[in-house]
Order: C-alpha cells, then structure tokens, then sequence
C-alpha cells in the first residue's frame, strides 16, 4: 500500500519486479535528484514516490511535463529515502573518522 505524496490518500497498485509498476488513479513520480540538492543526489538510483490523480490535476500548473527518451535500467537496489539518507550519514561520518585517525 502507497499513500499520495500530497494528500495522504492510500493508493493502491500492482507490484512488477519489486517495485510499484503499476498505481489505480494515481502517478508514479520518480526523480534521480540534482547536484544542487541538499537531500539528494544519486546517478545510479532514484526516489519514488506517488501522487493521486485529484492532487495531479490540483497542483497541473505546478508540475511540467517533458518528453525525452528513456531506457529504465533494471532495479538493482531499492530504500526507503530515510534510509538512503541514514546510509549516507554513516558514510561520510566514516569517512570523517578515517580522515581524523590518517592526522
Ligand atoms: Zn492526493
């Protein structure tokens, strides 16, 4: 079960290899973050996250759409954002320390 990014109404969807393919009256938002974000910013994986159709057509002028073409890279890992972020914090708290033992 997902909930909409916006609202909180849960949303239900069809799971395809292991991640929510498929959502009934809602989207499936994905970004892959920037390097100017102080959250997040990632080239090898990306956030999703969901938004209902009522919130999407609320918020249209809000939200752009942009044609491109795409290649989805098969899923290799998966996270919740809490976790991607705690996994980092660890990382660079690591890397402190091995920096603070090397002076
Ligand atoms: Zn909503």
């Amino acid at each position: 079960m997902v909930k909409c990014i916006s609202c909180g109404k849960e949303l239900k969807g069809e799971i395809c290899e292991g991640r929510v393919g498929m959502l009934y009256d809602g989207l499936i938002c994905e970004t892959r973050g920037n390097y100017g974000s102080t959250v997040f910013d990632l080239e090898d994986g990306l956030l999703q996250f969901y938004l209902c159709d009522k919130c999407a057509v609320a918020k249209g002028d809000q939200i752009e759409y942009q044609r491109f073409e795409r290649q989805r890279p098969k899923l290799i890992e998966k996270w919740s954002f809490t976790e991607q972020r705690k996994k980092e914090d660890e990382f660079y708290a690591n890397q402190k320390k091995n920096a603070d033992k090397a002076k």
